[in-house]
């Protein structure tokens, strides 16, 4: 069993004291992966000895490594024959991390590379976090991993009690401690698993919106058929009155001619009435042989004016690492 997948009151319980978990946990991060080490500060070979069999550091096989001029950086990991993408994006003194939660993935998005790939399998709780671990060894020492986002490949909410499990483990003492806030998970719309993570976990939701009315929306994401516009926006509406304070993002993807017109921008900002959420306006990063066509430039700046001009906070994720495929929508295991 990996050591990575279990949290600090699960290693308290099994070695009968919560200094020795804190020993393990900060060797678990900081480490080499492998086998337990040989001898632990702090943790006698009485205890140490036994856990040996069971607990190992398993580290995934890079499969491939595509750095992009912007300093981004995409990598391709087999985790025992399931390949996932990961992307490691820096900025101004602190890293993000894109992880992936499933290989493949269980939705069927018109737009999105990972869907024509079908669906290989869901990730443990311990495979996501261990592209974590690996992108704050890859970081520069001066802009260190300070946030992740559920972005990369896969739907989290269909893979939920691993995805609650990985927020757990990352948000945990005694690494790498991130902020709830700081770790973002991004839904493309399943109501009841956005409804159990509103819930459960004080990490951030993301909701992939991309489309103002329900036959946009489901030409694109056809399980919007299955949990509509209306639906999803009422349950972070009823979670509002909970969490006043509670702030969401909220993705859209502009597509040239399709919800980038003034009247879709109208919409929107209608649609969103009494939520608390930003909206973050992803230009469409073009798949190839896919029918979509990236917007202008001009006409995303517009459509971000007119959102803004009505009071809504929105701001424009100008695409990074699109020369390695490793931008919003386009991880498919190519590049
Ligand atoms: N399944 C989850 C998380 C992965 S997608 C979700 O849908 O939210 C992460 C973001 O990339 C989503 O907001 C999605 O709408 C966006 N995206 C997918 N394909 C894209 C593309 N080709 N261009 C730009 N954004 C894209």
């Amino acid at each position: 069993m990996s050591l990575l997948r279990h949290t600090l009151p699960e290693l308290t319980e099994l070695l009968g004291s919560r200094a020795r978990a804190l020993a393990l946990l900060r060797w678990a991060w900081d480490g080499a992966p492998g086998a337990l080490p040989e001898r632990l500060p702090g943790v006698s070979h009485r205890v140490l000895d036994p856990l040996r069999e069971r607990l190992t550091l398993p580290a995934p096989r890079l499969h491939a490594r595509a750095p992009s001029s912007d300093g981004t950086v995409k990598v391709a990991l087999d985790f025992d024959g399931a390949l996932v993408e990961s992307v490691l994006i820096p900025a101004k003194g602190r890293s993000t991390v894109c992880v992936s939660s499933q290989s493949g993935c269980t939705r069927s998005c018109r737009f999105c590379a990972t869907a024509t790939l079908g669906f290989r399998r869901h990730l443990k709780a311990e495979e996501m976090v261990a592209q974590v671990r690996l992108a704050r060894a890859e970081a520069s020492a001066g802009a260190p991993v300070r946030g992740v986002v559920f972005m990369g490949m896969g739907e989290p909410f269909d893979n939920l009690d691993e995805v609650l499990r990985a927020v757990a483990l990352l948000t945990q003492a005694p690494a790498p401690q991130l902020r709830a806030e700081s770790v973002t998970v991004s839904t493309s719309g399943v109501l009841p698993g956005l409804e159990r993570f509103l819930a459960e976990s004080q990490a951030s939701l993301a909701l992939s919106l991309n489309g103002t009315t329900d036959a946009q929306r489901t030409a694109l994401m056809p399980h919007n058929k299955t949990w509509p516009i209306d639906a999803l926006l009422g349950a972070l509406r009823r979670n509002a009155v909970r969490e006043p304070r509670r702030e969401h993002f909220i993705e859209y993807i502009v597509f040239d001619g399709v919800n980038d017109s003034p009247d879709d921008a109208e919409r929107l900002v209608a649609l969103l009435d009494g939520i608390p959420a930003r909206i973050n306006v992803i230009p469409f990063n073009p798949v190839a042989g896919l029918p979509y066509r990236a917007p202008t430039e001009a006409s995303v700046l517009a459509f971000q004016a007119q959102v803004v001009a009505r009071g809504r906070l929105c701001l424009v994720r100008w695409p990074r690492g699109r020369e390695v495929a490793a931008a919003c929508g386009q991880l498919a295991l190519t590049g």
